[in-house]
């Protein structure tokens, strides 16, 4: 029989990182199946500002490399591997990915959530060609030009703020009339020379010749459509879409409870409706969703876990 794992956590965030080290000190056998990229969002965020004790160089990859250390110091393992089906309803559960099967005697759903798309014309087309969804990942590319950041909320704001170190202005358009991020990043953005608002419009449009030349904006309140054109000299300008998070449960869907924008329902002790299946970190319904509450959600969906092993396998 192959080997049956103590707790088998089905993401590497900062919540299933964190899961995994609770799980290592406390002995068990761990394994992480992580489908994209350890770190989650948090491997792509610049400047962790906010995570008590991340000061100077704390910038997210780097908090990552140093959790994922310290799991596999505790003896966890981790494999890149993407999960396409489960069994969750035997007291050994059963997780298969794209290469193989695995067992466990528990699970900790930590599949966090990806970034939510505007639905505008040509957005998918020019991914990677002038629009992105990552600054930290492409702000480089835009020394010196232009950039459009769509959306008012923390990170939008944040990430215009990271945008203006490279590019020569940064715009943000927001649908409403005032930011939904927190007073005193908008004060940042509100004193930065490089940066200005576009209020009460959306993105409807994004064209080119291979690559961002134009964009084109709906005023929500008026219906005007605004072109924006790239600058001669330029050729082409940035997109940055950042407005909000979608939750990765789709696969969880009729087996998990869920509310109905998707996140999982898990109680304080991070337990779901199935014995022996525990949720942490963006995937979960919660009201705040930072760093912080991932890893702690982590701790406390492994220490559940520890808790239902001992019971339920005496
Ligand atoms: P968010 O808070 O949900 O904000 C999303 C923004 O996008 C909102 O301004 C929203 O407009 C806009 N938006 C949503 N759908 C849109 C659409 N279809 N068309 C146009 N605009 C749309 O998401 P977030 O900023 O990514 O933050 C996610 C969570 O992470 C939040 O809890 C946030 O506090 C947290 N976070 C915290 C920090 C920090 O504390 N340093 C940094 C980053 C993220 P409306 O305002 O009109 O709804």
């Amino acid at each position: 029989m192959s080997k049956v794992y103590d707790v088998l956590i089905i993401g590497g965030g900062p919540a299933g990182l964190t899961a995994g080290i609770y799980a290592g000190r406390a002995k068990m056998s761990t394994l992480i199946l992580e489908g994209e990229k350890l770190g989650g969002q948090m491997s792509t965020t610049d400047e962790v500002e906010n995570y008590p004790g991340a000061l100077g160089d704390s910038t997210g990859p780097n908090l990552v490399d140093k959790m994922a250390e310290q799991y596999k110091n505790f003896g966890g393992e981790t494999l890149m591997e993407e999960v396409v089906s489960y069994d969750f309803d035997s007291k050994i559960k059963t997780v298969k990915t794209t290469k193989n099967e695995y067992q466990a005697k528990s699970i900790i759903v930590a599949s966090g959530a990806k970034p939510r798309k505007l639905g505008a014309v040509g957005e998918d087309e020019y991914t990677g060609k002038g629009v992105s969804f990552c600054a930290t990942c492409d702000a480089a590319f835009f020394e010196d030009l232009e950039v459009y950041v769509m959306g008012g909320g923390d990170t939008a704001v944040e990430e215009a703020l990271f945008i203006a170190k490279f590019a020569r202005k940064v715009t943000i358009v927001h649908r409403r009339d005032e930011l939904r991020a927190a007073k005193s990043i908008q004060e940042k953005a509100f004193n930065n020379p490089k940066i200005d608002f576009i209020w009460d419009s959306v993105l409807t449009k994004v064209e080119g010749d291979g690559i961002v030349e134009k964009i084109t904006l709906q005023n929500k309140k008026t219906g005007e459509e605004t072109v924006i054109q790239a600058d001669e000299n330029d050729g082409t300008f940035g997109v940055f879409i950042m407005v909000g998070y979608l939750p990765q449960t789709e696969i969880f869907k009729g087996t998990l409870e869920m509310d109905e924008s998707g996140y999982i329902l898990g109680d304080v002790n991070m337990k779901t409706n199935k014995e022996g299946v525990f949720v942490a970190g963006d995937c979960r319904q919660k009201p705040l969703r930072q760093i912080v509450t991932a890893t702690s959600d982590g701790a406390i969906a492994s220490i559940s876990a520890e808790k239902y092993i001992e019971s339920a396998f005496e």
